[in-house]
């Protein structure tokens, strides 16, 4: 199915059987941090917290809670993509992650007496927002896993605190916050599609294609070659 046909869908979704969905698989966050912090794996190896933020969403956080902060302090560019070069990572990639701290947990993260918080929550990125779900749509790819409610119609990733029982209201919530990112998520994609055009860019730079053009890992847009 294409990326416009999905988005249909994404745009006819249901929000009353999402949330019959997310009721029915149950969810309570524990504040354990996981989702917010670096992945660990059975080794011990560790990798940087990755989750993707939209151009607007990083403005937004850019002056969350009056705050003046740099594009870099807010997002990096999304690892994937990239290779090792001598200053660092270099090449293109497609998204834009939350920025990390010097530990690999989301820059936003702060725990207190072993619960996290996040410092943004107000104006945290839908992401953060509807996980540990997704909606089952081709070209809406995080959080990845199986579709696991009877009906098939919403993912949910690894978390501790599926299966804890939630008010319907905030099962609501949850799906109304779903449902939009479904959608932004392929008004991304297609607005990254028809954007996409090659640039010229110099040795060793980074350069994200997101759907307002190229840009640098700054965040500053990069002139297309004529
Ligand atoms: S923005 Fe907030 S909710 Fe999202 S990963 Fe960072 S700390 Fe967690």
């Amino acid at each position: 199915m294409s990326l416009d046909d999905e988005l249909d869908r994404a745009r006819g979704l249901d929000t009353a059987e999402l949330a019959d969905a997310v009721e029915s698989l149950g969810f309570e966050c524990t504040r354990c941090g996981a989702c917010c912090t670096k992945e660990v794996d059975e080794e011990g190896e560790t990798e940087p917290h990755t989750a993707t933020v939209f151009p607007d969403e990083i403005r937004t956080l850019q002056r969350a809670d009056g705050a003046d902060r740099e594009w870099r302090d807010v997002a990096r560019p999304m690892p994937y993509g990239l290779s090792a070069g001598d200053d660092g990572p270099e090449g293109e990639t497609f998204e834009w992650a939350l920025q990390t701290d010097a530990c690999g947990d989301c820059a936003f993260y702060e725990e207190e007496d072993g619960l996290g918080a996040c410092t943004v929550h107000e104006s945290r990125p839908l992401i953060c927002e509807t996980y540990p779900f997704s909606v089952a749509l081709d070209g809406t790819a995080e959080p990845a896993g199986d579709p696991v409610d009877a009906e098939g119609l919403v993912r949910a990733h690894e978390c501790e605190g599926l299966g804890r029982e939630i008010s319907r209201e905030d099962a609501e919530a949850l799906a109304a916050a779903l449902k939009e990112r479904a959608i932004r998520e392929l008004e991304e994609a297609i607005a990254l599609r028809d954007a996409y055009e090659p640039v010229d860019a110099d040795d060793g730079e980074v350069v994200v294609h997101d759907s307002e053009g190229a840009k640098r890992a700054d965040g500053t847009p990069i002139e297309r070659a004529e």
